[in-house]
């Protein structure tokens, strides 16, 4: 285990690293409060901090030996009502790399040790100030870049996300019980619980626990982008699309067919939703050409993995016939939560929209000058409008693999329990599925944990966290 449980001195820096105008030193552990008085003197009482009340703020002066290191700020809290649930600091003092490390120095050498990545938070977990999911929300938090994972962040951080786990937990605790208490009455052949009212609450949990598994897909995609695939014939002019939707020349653009050869993957932010925009080879039907070919497979990969498709075709080429050939392609690709969204480039060369869709209305279509950035909003209102739907503002999504696979454990153990309940296996052996389930619930608030688990989450962590 590389966090230690115990409460000696740790320090950091807690923001980022270089010069600024302001930077935050955090002290926490046994004692931190009375290390900072050996170096600190209030300007305005003369009074050392330790015999200060929690919550309050401290202007003054650090000194080490003969030196004066700084003027600063240091905000102090009593166990145990800090993050970490120890007497804890901060000293806020001018962002000099000089200063700060000067200021490090000084507290190791009156018997502080430097904190590593995420033992802050480690230590608020150790002291119960928050649960295992709520202390991988801070690291959501910190890492979130749009607006949908901040608010998801935000609330797991805050518990929501634990209290649904923990009414679950209740929930199937109550169900063990009334399975073993018929167990513990079985050799006076007394049932106790109403079979039928045990299934439908083995069905009741399993449904709850599918809707946060269901929510996963959504969560983990908002997370880190929403996956849109440019796709499309050689020459429609997929880069430009990508180019006039990013602003930017990054993809290459060329009048050789099929000159973009891999998959370019480039983040844009929509109204605060990330979209992961992937400009891909084509859907070619016979090359020789072997990248070419490696290009493709990227392609009907990132048409799998990608929750919009964006189709583009020449409007000034398509036929009806070619059409029909592109949906026939496209088919196996798509499914009730993919979006497919037809986009005719090129109407710069047109004098009328043509409307070849004949008995294909239902198709949504956005007809474009990608070369002359016209009609590009359309595409990127339709690209909000297909997160909107799913209103996330009301719903907690799963976005963390950790809890998914958790999850997904929990369901499969509850699936097992209902299915031998009604083939009337013995109840201790339901009971044992059930406790499996409780088992993996309780790995996602951390109840349960191996030094694994802790390491790899924490040790993500920034140093100052
Ligand atoms: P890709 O192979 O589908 O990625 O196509 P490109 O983006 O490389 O474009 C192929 C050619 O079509 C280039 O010469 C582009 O300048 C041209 N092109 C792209 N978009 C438009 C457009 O809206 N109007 C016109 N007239 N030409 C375009």
């Amino acid at each position: 285990m590389i966090y230690a449980y115990n409460s000696d001195i740790i320090c950091a820096v807690a923001t980022a690293h270089g010069k600024a105008a302001l930077s935050v030193i955090r002290i926490s552990g046994k004692g931190s409060i009375l290390l900072i008085d050996k170096i600190f003197a209030s300007t305005n009482v003369n009074k050392k901090l330790v015999e200060q009340k929690s919550h309050t703020l401290h202007f003054g002066t650090l000194r080490h030996g003969d030196e004066i290191i700084d003027e600063v700020l240091v905000s102090i809290f009593k166990s145990p009502n800090s993050y970490t649930g120890e007497d804890l600091a901060e000293i806020s003092c001018h962002g000099s790399s000089y200063i700060q490390q000067r200021i490090l120095e000084a507290l190791l050498q009156e018997g502080a040790r430097l904190a590593m990545p995420g033992e802050f938070t480690f230590r608020a977990f150790q002291n119960g100030k928050m649960d295992l999911s709520q202390a991988e929300a801070v690291a959501d938090i910190i890492d979130a870049d749009n607006k949908h994972s901040h608010l998801n962040a935000i609330r797991q951080m805050r518990g929501g996300f634990s209290t649904t786990i923990n009414n679950l937990r209740l929930e199937l605790i109550n169900l063990v019980s009334l399975i073993e208490l018929e167990l513990d009455f079985s050799e006076e052949d007394v049932t106790f619980a109403d079979r039928n009212q045990i299934k439908s609450l083995i069905n009741k949990i399993i449904d709850e626990i599918s809707d946060l598994a269901n929510s996963f897909q959504m969560g983990n995609v908002l997370k880190n982008g929403v996956p849109v695939a440019i796709v499309g014939k050689p020459n429609v002019g997929k880069s430009t699309l990508l180019n006039a939707l990013l602003k930017e020349e990054r993809a290459i653009v060329s009048d050789i067919p099929g000159t973009t050869r891999d998959v370019i993957q480039d983040v844009m932010h929509i109204k605060g939703i990330a979209f992961r925009f992937f400009d891909t080879a084509g859907l070619r039907d016979e090359t020789d050409d072997v990248v070419e070919n490696l290009g493709i497979e990227k392609t009907l990969v990132t048409l799998n993995e990608a929750n919009i498709i964006l189709y583009v075709f020449d409007a000034t080429t398509i036929t009806q016939n070619e059409l029909s050939q592109i949906l026939e392609e496209l088919k196996p690709y798509l499914d009730e939560n993919k979006q497919l969204i037809m986009i005719g480039n090129k109407i710069d060369e047109m004098t009328t929209v043509p409307n070849p869709f004949i008995n294909l209305s239902d198709l949504e279509t956005i007809y474009i000058s990608a070369k002359r950035n016209e009609n590009i909003d359309q595409i990127t209102e339709r690209l909000v409008s297909y997160v909107d739907k799913y209103n996330l503002s009301s719903s907690f999504l799963v976005s963390n693999a950790r809890h998914y696979n958790s999850i997904i454990k929990a369901n499969k153990s509850l699936s097992t329990a209902l299915k031998e309940f009604d083939e009337n296996v013995t109840t201790d052996l339901v009971s044992v599925h059930l406790k499996a389930a409780l088992h993996y619930l309780a790995e996602i608030t951390g109840q349960i944990s191996s030094e694994d688990i802790l390491n790899s989450i924490f040790s993500n962590f920034c140093i100052g966290k």
